[in-house]
């Protein structure tokens, strides 16, 4: 699963966070715990000597334990037992000893031996925790052990309103340091976002645009420049390519016009033998096929640079329409396919002979790729600021993953089918590229089986809300 960056730098943070919050506070815990302990057995120490005072000074053990400073303490929380060297309880305070020994031998026997032990251990029937502090105690040349503990409940209640309290605003303080991370993320990657939707309407047709740099000279700055320098890069290249399309289109056109010329010429001669003929009428309409490929190139290079040169005018739409027709209705009649055209008259601004281009286009291709006995019928149609027409046929249709790309420079539906026609896949994408040139609309619709219809929409002469531009322009 790859998160978006906005996503992951906020886990990240909050999961560094959380690490540094975690140890943090263990080991905050761990010192207040030891520090704590600390001060009870400095508390431990001051009390068993004062205890130990107070029985070198009395006879009664017990009442002195009881009678001394120590009676402040509360209830349960301190005790202390003097224990002889055999191990027995010679006498008692405080609430969880009992009569047991709060020691137990082997402690005994280090204290006698090598000095004070301390330790942390369970006493009393409760079994709670309690700080130990063990010392030799000489009285009457008697020895014994003097045990003093007192019990850690404060200190475990402390230790445990830290760890509640860390429990509860740790994951508070996460959530809210994680809301801040997202939204900081956010505004970090905002001139990201806007860079990348500045580039994804930079394409080969709209090259000359560029990513708007950020105002702050940082990493998304040098980012923008370095792909600007991209840019510049990539389109004088694109530029040259299409200089040298349109020089070497240009400069085949001269020896093709002589080929042609020069097979019309051996065609019209009555010596020619029969099989030479054959020849030569091949070669010649693989030449014309050649010409009407390079011109297309050609036309495609000057909308590529700029210089299809529209002249525009108030034209009658219909009247090029009739052109058209006249000019390929043989064509039609030798493949028995009707002609028809209805709708209004209506008067665009165009380019004459680049609107004709695009009508020869349309109704060739849809004669092209209609069967034997097929029709083709134009509608001329007039809306409020735009008018146009649509060609409509009877042919095998266009499948609906095709209809996309019809319009894409040497795309063909059906490549077989289009190839023995004659045909190159630059026509439909020329007619957009002039098309959009006027401010026009250009589009298809079609099923499979069911005939296509090419729908051409220009802008109306007259209308002082539309200019047509004289260069090429993107798509609708
Ligand atoms: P071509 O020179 O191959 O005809 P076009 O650019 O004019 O190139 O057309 C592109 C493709 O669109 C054609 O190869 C063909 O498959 C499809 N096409 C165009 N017009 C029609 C139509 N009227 N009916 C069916 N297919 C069509």
């Amino acid at each position: 699963m790859s998160l978006p960056i906005r996503a992951r730098l906020t886990l990240w943070y909050v999961g560094l966070l959380a690490a540094i919050v975690v140890v943090v506070g263990a080991f905050l815990l761990v010192r207040l715990q030891a520090g704590l302990v600390a001060g009870v057995d400095q508390n431990l120490d001051d009390r068993a000597n004062e205890v130990a005072a107070d029985l070198q000074g009395g006879d009664q053990v017990f009442e002195s334990l009881t009678s001394s400073s120590l009676r402040a303490l509360p209830r349960g929380a301190f005790a202390a037992q003097v224990v002889s060297a055999g191990g027995d309880v010679l006498s008692s305070t405080g609430d969880p000893t009992a009569r047991q020994p709060m020691i137990d031998p082997r402690v005994r026997e280090v204290v006698l031996r090598r000095g004070p032990v301390r330790f942390t251990g369970r006493l009393g029937p409760e079994r709670a925790r309690f700080r130990v502090l063990a010392v030799r105690f000489q009285q009457d040349r008697a020895t014994s052990v003097l045990v003093v503990a007192r019990s850690l409940v404060d200190v475990d209640e402390s230790v445990r309103r830290l760890r509640l309290l860390l429990l509860v605003a740790v994951p508070v303080a996460l959530a809210g340091a994680g809301g801040g991370g997202w939204l900081l993320a956010r505004k970090a990657l905002l001139p990201v976002a806007r860079m990348t939707r500045q580039a994804e309407v930079i394409s080969a047709d709209r090259l000359q645009r560029r990513i708007a740099l950020p105002r702050a000279r940082d990493e998304l700055g040098r980012l923008a420049e370095t792909l600007n320098a991209m840019l510049d890069r990539i389109e004088r290249e694109v530029q040259d390519q299409q200089r040298l399309v349109a020089d070497a289109s240009h400069e085949l056109r001269t020896p093709l016009a002589v080929m042609r010329s020069e097979i019309d010429v051996w065609l019209r001669s009555p010596s020619l033998p029969e099989q030479a003929r054959e020849a030569l009428e091949s070669v010649g309409e693989e030449v014309e096929r050649t010409s009407r490929i390079l011109d297309n190139l050609l036309t495609l290079a000057r909308i590529d640079v700029g210089r299809l040169g529209l002249l525009c005018a108030p034209r009658q739409l219909d009247e090029l329409v009739a052109e058209v027709l006249g000019k390929l209705r043989p064509i039609a009649r030798a493949k028995r396919i009707a002609l028809e055209v209805d709708g209004d008259a209506a008067e665009v601004l165009a380019d004459g002979p680049r609107l004709e281009q695009v009508i020869t286009n349309l109704v060739d291709n849809a004669i092209k790729y209609t069967s034997p006995g097929g029709t083709v019928r134009v509608l001329l149609w007039r809306g409020r600021d735009e008018a146009g027409m649509t060609v409509s046929d009877t042919g095998p249709g266009i499948s609906p993953e095709a209809l996309p790309h019809l319009f894409d420079r040497f795309y063909r539906a059906d490549a077989a089918r289009s190839r023995s026609q004659g045909g190159s896949g630059l026509g439909l994408a020329i007619c957009k590229e002039i098309v959009t040139a006027h401010g026009g609309r250009l589009w298809a619709a079609s099923r499979l089986g069911a005939g296509s219809a090419f729908s051409l929409a220009m802008p109306v002469a007259g209308d002082p809300g539309r200019v047509a531009p004289a260069g090429p322009a993107g798509g609708p």
